[in-house]
Parts: structure tokens; sequence; C-alpha cells
């Protein structure tokens, strides 16, 4: 069976992980966090990094520290990870849906702007699948209404956007850095991996106080063990973060790899009737986390199906995200009750996924591709 992500570890990452290790800071205090905080965030372009235990944390953690709370409105793509929603929901407030692109899977714009009430408070943007959101629009309009902007960066490590476009001087940026706060995800199938592992980064520094203060249950500075506020304990270990450091110097080489596999799949694909492959705009260098097919309505069985033939010929894939307007969870909430979201509903049951974690193989590439042009023949 081809794994659907074999995540690629190198030599040079176990040195400080093995110094953690042997020199006794195992837990979250100790160098190494301090020193991927500081080489992520300045990768990105801003001035703090929060490390956390995971991704859904991180995120957790930055809708409370730019205060969101009870009665706020949150818009954000329905076609996402329950990570998202949740901490909306926590806090009290409420997540505006709007559903995505059929090219991009990312967030419909036109859906943002008619979203925007004098309720709410901020967009939560989900950069997906290893394509960044056109962010200008967006931060053209959280500027006109004052609203917070948040990226989920958990599947873009590295990726760049072109801002300015049209104008005379356009600008890459990276995905992560444009909005007020970010978080990212170093699960194992990640672009970056602590094993398990997240952070928040942000340029604001009282974002980044409350940030901190929130990871570490808010002991205050001033006298331990009295608290005004109320945190979490969310802290990633020292060993945790000794794993992503190196990783940090190696993100080119890494997106790269990633676009290179893109290129094989693409090369061997194209040419398949009956299936969208992922695109990429002009404007962005996308880092194809995940290289993602979508059955066309014309082949006559879903994605469920297309998983089960292509398992049988021992290829593993992951099917696409379920939307939160489907989630039962929510409607037992009474949220999203008697919602849609066509696109974001098609997708779901149209999409998969197939191997690509940054250890795939040419020789992988081509016995996937061969399933897959022969489970649509
Ligand atoms: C992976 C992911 C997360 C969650 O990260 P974990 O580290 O698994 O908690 C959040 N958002 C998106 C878009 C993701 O892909």
């Amino acid at each position: 069976m081809i794994p659907v992500n074999e995540p690629l570890l190198e030599e040079s990452d176990f040195a400080p992980l093995e110094d953690a290790f042997r020199t006794g800071w195992i837990s979250s205090a100790g160098r190494y966090v301090d020193e991927f905080e500081d080489r992520w965030a300045s990768y990105c372009g801003v001035g703090h990094g929060i490390a956390v235990s995971n991704g859904s944390t991180a995120l957790q953690v930055a809708v409370e520290a730019v205060g969101i709370s009870a009665g706020d409105e949150v818009i954000m793509p329905s076609f996402t990870i329950i990570s998202c929603a949740s901490p909306v929901v926590r806090v009290g407030a409420k997540p505006v849906l709007v559903d995505c692109d059929p090219v991009t899977y990312c967030m419909d714009l036109d859906q943002v702007a008619a979203a925007v009430t004098p309720r709410t408070k901020a967009i939560l943007v989900v950069h997906m699948y290893g394509h960044p959101v056109d962010m200008d629009p967006i931060l053209a309009l959280a500027e006109k209404h004052g609203l917070i902007v948040i990226e989920d960066a958990a599947e873009v490590h590295g990726a760049l956007y072109e801002s300015g476009r049209g104008g005379n001087a356009p600008v890459w940026k990276k995905c992560g850095g444009m909005g007020h706060i970010a978080t990212f995800s170093f699960f194992a199938n990640k672009l970056i991996t602590t094993g398990e592992g997240g952070m928040v980064i942000t340029d604001n520094p009282e974002y980044a106080e409350r940030a901190r203060g929130l990871r570490n249950l808010c002991f205050r500075q001033d006298r331990r063990f009295l608290h005004t506020e109320h945190g979490y304990q969310f802290r990633l270990t020292n060993m945790q973060a000794a794993i992503g450091v190196n990783q940090v110097g190696r993100i080119e080489q890494i997106v790269e790899r990633k676009r290179q596999a893109a290129r094989e799949y693409t090369q061997r694909l194209e040419t398949v009737p009956g299936i969208q492959l992922p695109f990429e705009h002009q404007w962005a260098r996308a880092v194809y986390w995940v290289y993602g097919l979508v059955l066309d309505d014309a082949i006559p069985f879903d994605a469920l199906e297309f998983a089960n033939r292509l398992k049988a010929k021992g290829v593993e894939t992951r099917p696409f995200f379920l939307g939160m307007h489907e989630q039962p969870v929510f409607h037992d909430m009474g949220l999203f009750v008697g919602e849609h979201h066509p696109v974001t509903e098609r997708i779901a049951r149209r999409g998969l996924y197939v191997p690509s974690g940054l250890a795939i193989t040419v020789d992988q590439i081509e016995k996937v591709s061969l399933a897959v042009r022969e489970v649509l023949a």
C-alpha cells in the first residue's frame, strides 16, 4: 500500500533533538522553543511567534488573543477543518459560513463581502490545500469595515502571494504574514513537522502577549499562581521544537520538493478525462500540501467509491473536508440548520487526495497515476 502521507526527516534534523534529549531540556523550557519561534516568525516576516501544541490549539489561542467573544460574528469558509469553527463556537461567537471557489477551493470572495454585518468582528481566511487565498480584496474589505484578519496557514508553509498586482509595485508576500494574526500546524503531514505542534504568529505585540498568556494558563508575570484571565495549557515541548527548528532552514527545498511532486502528478494525469486537478493562479506560488482530485459529474461514482477502487490497487487516499454546515455536532447546537453551500457539498462528495507526503518518490507517483488512470478508464 502506498501511504497517503510519509514525512521526510533528515539526519540534520536529528542533532537538535538529540541535544534537547541528552541535556535534559525535555519540557517546554529550553532554547529550541525560542529559536523555532524566532526563525519561523521571521521567515514569515512578522515579529512574534508563539509555539503551541498543535494547529487546532493555535486557532483557539488566536481567536481569543484578538478578543473575539460572545455575540461576535466571524466569517469563514464552510469547506475547512472543524478546528476553524470550534474556537469561535467555544467563545460564544458565531461562525458565518461562505462557500468556496470551485477551482482553488478557497473561500469565495464575493460571498465574504456579502456576509459582513455590523456584528462582524473578523474574517478567518483558510489557505486551502497549498493555494493562497486572494488576500488583497480581503485586506481591503477588512480595512474598510475595521475587521481583524486571521489567517489559518496550516496548509501553506512557504506559499507566496503577489500583492498589489496590476499596480506599479507588486510584492510577493508569505502566507501567514499578511493578516493581523496567523496560525500554523506542524502535524506529521504538514510541510514542516514536529510530529504534533503549532504556532501563532503576529506582528502585534499585544496579541503576542495575550497569546503567550493563553498558551500557559495565563500565569501573571508579576505573581505566579495569581490569575486574572482564563488560559490553557497548550505548550510545545523543547524536543518537538528541536525537530522543527532545522526544517525552517530547509523550507525553500521543502517547497520545491512539493512543487516537483505536483508537476510529476500533473504531467501524468492531465490527459486523464473525468478529473479536476489542482490549479495555480499566476499571482500565487502554491505549495501543493496535498494533491487533490475532484471527479467530474459525468463519472458514475463518488469519491468514496473512487477511494475504495484505488485502495484495491494499493493506493491510500483521504476524502476532502465535509463542510461545517453539514456537521451534526453543529446542527445539534442549532447552527447552520438548512444552510446550503453547493460547491462545498459537491467537492466534499467528489474530491479526495492521493499520496503526496514529502517522502513520495517518482516511482510511487507513477504507480498512483496508473491506478487513477485505470480506475477512470
Ligand atoms: C491541519 C490543519 C489544522 C489543524 O492542525 P492540527 O495540528 O492537526 O491540530 C487546522 N487548519 C487546517 C486548515 C489544517 O489543515
